[in-house]
Protein backbone atom coordinates (compact mmCIF):
# COMPACT_ATOMS: atom_id res chain seq x y z
CA UNK A 1 0.00 0.00 0.00
CA UNK A 2 1.59 3.83 -0.77
CA UNK A 3 1.69 6.23 2.03
CA UNK A 4 -0.60 8.42 0.56
CA UNK A 5 -2.95 5.36 0.81
CA UNK A 6 -2.37 4.55 4.12
CA UNK A 7 -2.84 7.90 5.33
CA UNK A 8 -6.44 7.95 4.37
CA UNK A 9 -6.74 4.89 6.54
CA UNK A 10 -3.65 5.57 9.30
CA UNK A 11 -3.36 3.47 12.46
CA UNK A 12 -5.08 4.30 15.26
CA UNK A 13 -1.80 4.70 17.07
CA UNK A 14 -0.31 7.08 14.46
CA UNK A 15 0.47 9.75 17.18
CA UNK A 16 0.21 7.89 20.34
CA UNK A 17 2.25 10.32 22.90
CA UNK A 18 2.67 12.82 21.02
CA UNK A 19 1.28 16.60 22.05
CA UNK A 20 -0.02 19.33 19.22
CA UNK A 21 -0.24 22.82 18.99
CA UNK A 22 -2.75 24.36 16.79
CA UNK A 23 -3.46 27.98 15.49
CA UNK A 24 -7.11 28.61 15.30
CA UNK A 25 -8.65 25.33 16.35
CA UNK A 26 -11.77 26.82 17.03
CA UNK A 27 -12.77 26.20 13.07
CA UNK A 28 -11.95 25.04 9.79
CA UNK A 29 -8.69 23.31 8.85
CA UNK A 30 -7.40 23.51 12.24
CA UNK A 31 -10.06 22.00 13.87
CA UNK A 32 -10.37 19.42 11.30
CA UNK A 33 -6.99 18.90 12.03
CA UNK A 34 -7.15 19.00 15.89
CA UNK A 35 -10.22 16.46 15.90
CA UNK A 36 -8.15 13.82 13.13
CA UNK A 37 -5.12 14.27 15.14
CA UNK A 38 -6.68 13.73 19.10
CA UNK A 39 -8.52 10.47 16.95
CA UNK A 40 -5.23 9.23 16.39
CA UNK A 41 -3.77 9.52 19.88
CA UNK A 42 -1.79 12.96 19.85
CA UNK A 43 -2.93 15.33 22.94
CA UNK A 44 -4.31 18.67 21.84
CA UNK A 45 -3.48 22.02 22.51
CA UNK A 46 -6.21 24.01 21.26
CA UNK A 47 -5.54 27.91 20.48
CA UNK A 48 -7.24 30.60 18.70
CA UNK A 49 -9.74 33.58 19.58
CA UNK A 50 -13.06 32.48 20.75
CA UNK A 51 -12.84 30.28 23.87
CA UNK A 52 -16.31 28.62 23.54
CA UNK A 53 -15.64 27.32 19.51
CA UNK A 54 -12.30 25.60 21.31
CA UNK A 55 -14.20 23.94 24.06
CA UNK A 56 -17.02 22.54 21.75
CA UNK A 57 -13.65 20.98 20.01
CA UNK A 58 -12.49 19.54 23.49
CA UNK A 59 -15.74 17.85 23.93
CA UNK A 60 -15.81 16.44 20.23
CA UNK A 61 -12.42 15.26 20.94
CA UNK A 62 -13.59 13.67 24.64
CA UNK A 63 -16.60 12.21 22.42
CA UNK A 64 -14.80 10.42 20.13
CA UNK A 65 -11.82 9.06 22.95
CA UNK A 66 -9.52 11.47 22.37
CA UNK A 67 -7.01 12.91 25.34
CA UNK A 68 -8.87 15.56 26.98
CA UNK A 69 -7.24 18.92 25.60
CA UNK A 70 -5.84 21.91 27.12
CA UNK A 71 -7.73 25.03 25.46
CA UNK A 72 -6.19 27.72 25.33
CA UNK A 73 -7.74 31.10 24.07
CA UNK A 74 -5.12 33.62 22.72
CA UNK A 75 -6.02 36.56 20.57
CA UNK A 76 -3.07 36.61 18.44
CA UNK A 77 -3.71 40.46 17.56
CA UNK A 78 -2.37 41.27 20.47
CA UNK A 79 -0.30 38.52 21.49
CA UNK A 80 3.10 39.82 22.76
CA UNK A 81 5.89 37.95 24.06
CA UNK A 82 5.44 38.07 27.92
CA UNK A 83 2.24 35.95 26.59
CA UNK A 84 3.80 33.47 24.46
CA UNK A 85 6.22 32.91 27.56
CA UNK A 86 3.35 32.32 30.17
CA UNK A 87 1.46 30.23 27.24
CA UNK A 88 4.53 28.39 26.79
CA UNK A 89 4.81 28.19 30.99
CA UNK A 90 1.03 26.60 31.46
CA UNK A 91 2.41 23.94 28.54
CA UNK A 92 5.80 22.75 29.96
CA UNK A 93 3.40 22.24 33.35
CA UNK A 94 0.81 20.54 31.22
CA UNK A 95 2.45 18.52 28.57
CA UNK A 96 6.40 18.68 29.14
CA UNK A 97 6.93 19.02 25.55
CA UNK A 98 5.47 19.59 22.06
CA UNK A 99 6.39 17.29 19.18
CA UNK A 100 4.09 19.43 17.01
CA UNK A 101 3.14 22.98 16.35
CA UNK A 102 0.96 23.90 13.70
CA UNK A 103 0.19 27.44 12.95
CA UNK A 104 -2.82 27.53 11.11
CA UNK A 105 -4.84 30.64 12.33
CA UNK A 106 -5.21 33.71 9.98
CA UNK A 107 -6.89 36.72 8.62
CA UNK A 108 -8.00 37.29 5.26
CA UNK A 109 -7.91 41.42 5.86
CA UNK A 110 -8.87 43.78 3.48
CA UNK A 111 -9.06 42.46 -0.13
CA UNK A 112 -8.11 45.87 -2.17
CA UNK A 113 -5.88 47.62 -3.94
CA UNK A 114 -2.59 48.48 -2.13
CA UNK A 115 -3.31 52.11 -2.48
CA UNK A 116 -6.67 51.87 -0.47
CA UNK A 117 -4.91 49.87 2.22
CA UNK A 118 -4.59 51.30 5.61
CA UNK A 119 -1.67 51.22 8.26
CA UNK A 120 -4.05 50.02 10.65
CA UNK A 121 -5.32 46.94 8.76
CA UNK A 122 -2.07 46.18 6.97
CA UNK A 123 -0.49 45.86 10.68
CA UNK A 124 -3.01 43.75 11.99
CA UNK A 125 -2.72 41.15 9.40
CA UNK A 126 0.88 40.92 9.38
CA UNK A 127 0.65 40.47 13.23
CA UNK A 128 -1.88 37.61 12.95
CA UNK A 129 -0.84 35.86 9.88
CA UNK A 130 3.70 36.31 10.37
CA UNK A 131 4.49 38.46 13.56
CA UNK A 132 2.60 35.90 15.91
CA UNK A 133 3.64 32.67 14.20
CA UNK A 134 7.88 34.31 14.42
CA UNK A 135 6.89 35.07 18.64
CA UNK A 136 5.19 31.38 19.52
CA UNK A 137 7.71 29.84 17.30
CA UNK A 138 10.73 31.67 19.14
CA UNK A 139 8.97 31.03 22.40
CA UNK A 140 7.87 27.04 21.72
CA UNK A 141 11.73 25.79 20.54
CA UNK A 142 12.56 24.89 24.12
CA UNK A 143 9.33 22.62 24.46
CA UNK A 144 9.98 21.46 20.50
CA UNK A 145 13.40 20.31 22.19
CA UNK A 146 11.92 18.41 24.22
CA UNK A 147 9.71 16.44 21.74
CA UNK A 148 10.88 13.62 19.71
CA UNK A 149 11.97 14.70 15.95
CA UNK A 150 9.64 17.68 16.07
CA UNK A 151 7.73 19.32 13.33
CA UNK A 152 6.95 22.53 12.60
CA UNK A 153 4.05 23.22 10.32
CA UNK A 154 3.45 27.03 8.81
CA UNK A 155 0.40 27.90 6.36
CA UNK A 156 0.68 30.05 3.48
CA UNK A 157 -1.50 30.12 0.21
CA UNK A 158 -1.57 30.41 -3.55
CA UNK A 159 -1.22 33.88 -3.62
CA UNK A 160 1.96 34.14 -1.74
CA UNK A 161 4.14 33.71 -4.79
CA UNK A 162 3.71 35.32 -7.11
CA UNK A 163 2.19 38.13 -5.27
CA UNK A 164 -1.15 38.65 -6.36
CA UNK A 165 -3.57 41.89 -6.83
CA UNK A 166 -5.26 43.04 -4.66
CA UNK A 167 -5.04 40.46 -1.79
CA UNK A 168 -2.63 43.47 -0.06
CA UNK A 169 -1.12 42.49 3.03
CA UNK A 170 -2.86 38.59 3.12
CA UNK A 171 -0.49 37.86 0.09
CA UNK A 172 2.79 39.69 1.88
CA UNK A 173 2.25 38.19 5.15
CA UNK A 174 2.02 34.43 3.26
CA UNK A 175 4.78 34.86 1.56
CA UNK A 176 7.06 36.15 4.33
CA UNK A 177 5.61 32.66 6.49
CA UNK A 178 7.38 30.84 3.42
CA UNK A 179 10.39 32.70 3.79
CA UNK A 180 10.47 32.61 7.65
CA UNK A 181 9.68 29.27 7.30
CA UNK A 182 12.65 28.39 4.83
CA UNK A 183 15.15 30.09 7.18
CA UNK A 184 14.18 28.26 10.12
CA UNK A 185 14.44 25.22 8.52
CA UNK A 186 17.80 26.04 7.30
CA UNK A 187 19.06 27.24 10.36
CA UNK A 188 17.46 23.82 12.83
CA UNK A 189 18.66 21.80 10.36
CA UNK A 190 22.52 22.86 11.36
CA UNK A 191 21.92 21.54 15.34
CA UNK A 192 18.59 19.61 15.20
CA UNK A 193 16.20 16.98 14.06
CA UNK A 194 13.36 18.97 13.50
CA UNK A 195 11.22 19.17 10.31
CA UNK A 196 10.14 22.70 9.12
CA UNK A 197 7.45 23.16 6.57
CA UNK A 198 5.22 25.21 5.05
CA UNK A 199 1.59 24.37 3.63
CA UNK A 200 -0.61 25.50 0.87
CA UNK A 201 -4.22 24.02 1.55
CA UNK A 202 -5.47 25.29 -1.70
CA UNK A 203 -9.23 26.68 -1.91
CA UNK A 204 -10.79 24.45 0.62
CA UNK A 205 -14.73 25.05 1.86
CA UNK A 206 -14.43 27.40 4.90
CA UNK A 207 -15.51 30.56 6.71
CA UNK A 208 -12.22 32.23 5.30
CA UNK A 209 -12.61 31.07 1.46
CA UNK A 210 -16.76 32.41 1.69
CA UNK A 211 -15.47 35.92 2.77
CA UNK A 212 -12.85 35.92 0.02
CA UNK A 213 -15.29 34.51 -2.76
CA UNK A 214 -18.88 35.49 -1.74
CA UNK A 215 -20.63 34.31 -4.60
CA UNK A 216 -18.79 30.88 -5.24
CA UNK A 217 -20.56 28.31 -4.55
CA UNK A 218 -18.68 26.39 -1.78
CA UNK A 219 -20.12 22.63 -2.57
CA UNK A 220 -17.90 22.71 -5.03
CA UNK A 221 -14.96 23.16 -3.31
CA UNK A 222 -12.81 20.22 -0.94
CA UNK A 223 -13.35 20.22 2.85
CA UNK A 224 -11.22 20.76 5.23
CA UNK A 225 -11.62 17.08 5.93
CA UNK A 226 -10.46 16.16 2.78
CA UNK A 227 -6.88 17.51 3.07
CA UNK A 228 -6.17 15.98 5.98
CA UNK A 229 -4.60 13.17 4.78
CA UNK A 230 -1.79 15.62 3.52
CA UNK A 231 -1.73 17.20 6.92
CA UNK A 232 -1.00 13.97 8.52
CA UNK A 233 1.53 13.05 6.10
CA UNK A 234 3.77 16.33 7.13
CA UNK A 235 3.34 16.14 10.76
CA UNK A 236 3.81 12.08 11.03
CA UNK A 237 7.28 11.23 12.62
CA UNK A 238 8.06 8.77 9.69
CA UNK A 239 7.88 10.37 6.65
CA UNK A 240 9.10 10.81 3.53
CA UNK A 241 8.39 14.76 3.64
CA UNK A 242 11.46 16.81 4.13
CA UNK A 243 12.38 20.25 5.59
CA UNK A 244 12.36 23.85 4.74
CA UNK A 245 9.65 23.42 2.13
CA UNK A 246 6.12 24.83 0.65
CA UNK A 247 4.53 21.97 -0.12
CA UNK A 248 1.55 22.99 -2.24
CA UNK A 249 -1.00 20.26 -2.09
CA UNK A 250 -3.87 21.38 -4.66
CA UNK A 251 -5.05 19.32 -6.61
CA UNK A 252 -6.81 16.81 -4.95
CA UNK A 253 -6.36 13.74 -4.53
CA UNK A 254 -3.24 13.55 -2.58
CA UNK A 255 -0.55 12.32 -4.55
CA UNK A 256 2.60 12.26 -2.94
CA UNK A 257 5.59 10.90 -5.49
CA UNK A 258 3.71 14.67 -7.11
CA UNK A 259 5.07 16.93 -3.57
CA UNK A 260 8.15 15.09 -2.75
CA UNK A 261 10.75 17.10 -4.30
P1 LIG B 1 -11.13 29.91 9.03
O1 LIG B 1 -11.47 31.34 8.89
O2 LIG B 1 -12.17 28.87 8.84
O3 LIG B 1 -10.42 29.65 10.44
C1 LIG B 1 -9.41 30.49 10.88
C2 LIG B 1 -9.10 30.19 12.32
O4 LIG B 1 -8.12 31.16 12.76
C3 LIG B 1 -10.31 30.33 13.23
O5 LIG B 1 -10.34 29.29 14.17
C4 LIG B 1 -10.07 31.67 13.91
O6 LIG B 1 -10.59 31.76 15.23
C5 LIG B 1 -8.56 31.72 13.98
N1 LIG B 1 -8.13 33.10 14.14
C6 LIG B 1 -8.37 34.14 13.32
N2 LIG B 1 -7.88 35.27 13.84
C7 LIG B 1 -7.33 34.94 15.02
C8 LIG B 1 -6.69 35.67 16.05
N3 LIG B 1 -6.54 37.00 15.98
N4 LIG B 1 -6.24 35.02 17.13
C9 LIG B 1 -6.39 33.67 17.23
N5 LIG B 1 -7.01 32.92 16.30
C10 LIG B 1 -7.48 33.56 15.20
O7 LIG B 1 -9.90 29.69 8.02
P2 LIG B 1 -9.37 28.41 7.22
O8 LIG B 1 -9.56 27.19 8.02
O9 LIG B 1 -9.88 28.51 5.86
O10 LIG B 1 -7.80 28.79 7.13
C11 LIG B 1 -6.80 28.14 7.87
C12 LIG B 1 -5.47 28.55 7.27
O11 LIG B 1 -5.40 28.12 5.91
C13 LIG B 1 -5.26 30.06 7.23
O12 LIG B 1 -3.92 30.36 7.58
C14 LIG B 1 -5.52 30.43 5.79
O13 LIG B 1 -4.81 31.59 5.41
C15 LIG B 1 -5.03 29.20 5.08
N6 LIG B 1 -5.60 28.99 3.74
C16 LIG B 1 -6.94 28.76 3.57
C17 LIG B 1 -7.45 28.57 2.32
C18 LIG B 1 -8.92 28.32 2.10
O14 LIG B 1 -9.35 28.22 0.93
N7 LIG B 1 -9.74 28.20 3.13
C19 LIG B 1 -6.60 28.61 1.11
C20 LIG B 1 -5.20 28.84 1.40
C21 LIG B 1 -4.73 29.03 2.66
P3 LIG B 1 -12.13 32.14 15.51
O15 LIG B 1 -12.94 31.08 14.81
O16 LIG B 1 -12.25 32.10 16.96
O17 LIG B 1 -12.32 33.49 14.89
Amino acid sequence: MSQAQQLQNPAADLFANQTALITGAGDGIGKALALRLAELGAELVLMGRTQAKLEAVDDAIRAVGGKAAVVCPCDLATLDETQADSIMEGIQAECGKLDMLVHNAGILGPRSPIENITLADWAKVMQVNLTAPYVLTRKALPLLRNGEQSRILFTSSGVARPGRAYWGPYAVSKAGTENLCEILAAELTETHTMRVNSINPGPTRTGMRAAAYPAENPNTLPTAEDHIPAYLWLLQRESSAQSGFCYDIWPLPLNLSRLVP
